[in-house]
């Protein structure tokens, strides 16, 4: 969508500039040049349209730090809906079968390994 709407841009303005300068000389000057205008605006619109859409980014991915109360086993999870620090989690630890708690919640950034506490 956004690589043929660029392209549609482009045509659009490339076709109203066109008409604007082909019009320009003929006896319907201004109807010509209103509608060179008009198609041109609707390239640029397009083409506006194309790079918003580029700058929306997705939402950074969380994860949840998962910690056994008995024997210090950590464990790293994909962020569930509903975590919140120190909850206690319906799995057990794999190691010892004690009751593991949530210690944190990160946001993982892509540019650096820096994790970000909520
Ligand atoms: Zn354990």
């Amino acid at each position: 969508m956004s690589v043929v709407s660029k392209l549609l841009g482009v045509v659009m303005s490339a076709l109203g500039l066109f008409i604007f300068w082909w019009g320009w000389g003929t006896s319907g000057q201004l109807v010509w040049s209103f509608v060179g205008m008009f198609v041109m605006a609707m390239g640029f619109t397009l083409l506006t349209a194309g790079r918003q859409q580029k700058e929306e980014k997705p939402p950074p991915p969380t994860v949840t730090e998962i910690r056994c109360g008995s024997c210090d086993f950590k464990e790293i999870r994909d962020f569930q809906k509903g975590d919140y620090v120190l909850q206690t989690v319906e799995a057990t630890c794999p190691k010892c079968q004690g009751s593991m708690t949530i210690e944190g919640v990160y946001i993982v950034r892509e540019d650096s390994e820096d994790k970000d506490k909520i």
